[in-house]
């Protein structure tokens, strides 16, 4: 079927423009190759809102995200000790305008898949036995509740400073988290590792007894319980062991950022982040990189595999997102390699050749 994709782009901040200039690029490759039409709406977020607009997300670019079918994100935020971003009240500062967008869009599943592609084996700090034949995790991190978003408060307490940061989930949450991830669990390999802390936390206990209730109407796929520390170790231990890990905000946080490391170059990793609809916000795990802004070298293929994933969540375009999927296997095992990900050998390229060579390999 031929479609219109309605996508807003925040390009954001930092190395965001570059990166997402290279997505846009291949998604207009293998929408002219598939018969489809790409319409951007470009929105300002983080800190090139506030340039403009003095906060990080106005209300107007809320309601453009709204009308959207998909959004494609860069990363917002600049370095903490130079920009002047920083010296605004933390809820002026461009952080506070991403975390507004998950809450507006109900963005509360976000999805990081961690792969070990093996071209790029050299790259992972793990030992060979560990790693031999890759290996393809999807981190399924629930992203609008818990600690995060718990009330807090820094009080004096008999004369002594005392902060307070609440951890609150309700059973409905922990169940569209969890459906969530079952579902994409049927689409892989079957298997759902849910981490928590539940020997420790009511919030966990909670957790896994909503977990088990959802996990009865996947007989096809096995559930796994495992304690957020074990998880930790585990991952570095035993990645091959895991297919979707399925956890509360705190926890997918961190473990999320430990599995990205584990595969090498945090430019390799996309993200999604998707609401109880098909619309979903799509950008690369990595921050915005101030340190090599406006160089040309940032590496463009997390913000790529994230346009992928958006046409195969948003949209049900799976071809289309196999192709790029494919056409990045391609590049990499022809030996393109921006510098993050560079060996000797291999080719060096910038960010605007890597994005010329995805894309012409789309056919
Ligand atoms: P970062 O991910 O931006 O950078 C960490 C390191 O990884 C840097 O050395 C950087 O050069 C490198 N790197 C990141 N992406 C890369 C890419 N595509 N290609 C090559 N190298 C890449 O993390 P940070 O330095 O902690 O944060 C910088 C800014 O980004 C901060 O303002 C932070 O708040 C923001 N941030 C935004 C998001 C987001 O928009 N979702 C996420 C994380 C951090």
């Amino acid at each position: 079927m031929i479609m219109k994709l309605n996508i807003g782009v925040i390009k954001g901040d930092g190395i965001g423009p570059e990166i997402v200039t290279e997505a846009m690029k291949v998604l207009d490759k293998v929408a002219g190759v598939y018969g489809h039409t790409c319409n951007y709406t470009q929105l300002l977020m983080g800190g090139a809102s506030i340039n403009v607009n003095g906060i990080p997300l106005t209300d107007e670019t809320i309601l453009q995200a709204k009308k959207s079918d998909a959004i494609l994100m860069g990363s917002i935020g600049g370095d903490a000790k130079t920009s002047p971003w920083y010296q605004l009240e933390p809820s002026k500062r461009p952080e506070a305008g991403l975390l507004k967008i998950r809450k507006e869009l109900n963005l509360f599943a976000n999805l990081r898949p961690a792969i070990l592609y093996d071209e790029l084996k050299g790259a992972c700090p793990l030992k060979e036995e560990i790693t031999e034949g890759g290996f393809d995790l999807m981190i399924m991190r629930e992203l609008t509740g818990g600690l995060y978003f718990g009330k807090r408060q820094t009080v004096e307490e008999d004369g002594v400073l005392t902060a307070h940061d609440s951890l609150t989930y309700n059973e409905n949450e922990i169940r569209r988290i969890a459906k969530r991830g079952f579902d994409i669990a049927m689409k892989r390999r079957g298997k759902v590792t849910s981490v928590d802390k539940a020997n420790v936390l009511d919030s966990s206990r909670l957790w896994r007894k909503v977990v088990e209730e959802v996990a009865k109407d996947y007989p096809e796929v096995t559930l796994e319980h495992m304690l957020v520390d074990n998880c930790a170790m585990q991952l570095v231990k035993d990645p091959k062991q895991f297919d979707v890990v399925l956890t509360e905000n705190m926890f997918g946080d961190i473990l999320s950022d430990e599995a990205s490391m584990v595969t090498g170059s945090i430019g390799m990793l996309a993200s999604a982040s998707l609401n109880e609809t098909k619309f979903g916000l799509y950008e690369p795990s990595g921050g915005s990189a101030p340190d090599i802004a406006g160089k040309g070298i940032a590496n463009p293929i997390a913000t790529i595999l994230s346009a992928a994933m958006m046409l195969r969540f948003s949209f049900d375009l799976d071809k289309e997102a196999d192709a790029i999927e494919q056409a990045v296997e391609k590049v990499l095992k022809e030996g393109f390699r921006t510098i993050d990900i560079m060996s000797e050998g291999k080719t060096q390229v910038g960010t605007e050749k890597m994005g010329d060579l995805i894309a012409g390999y789309i056919e």
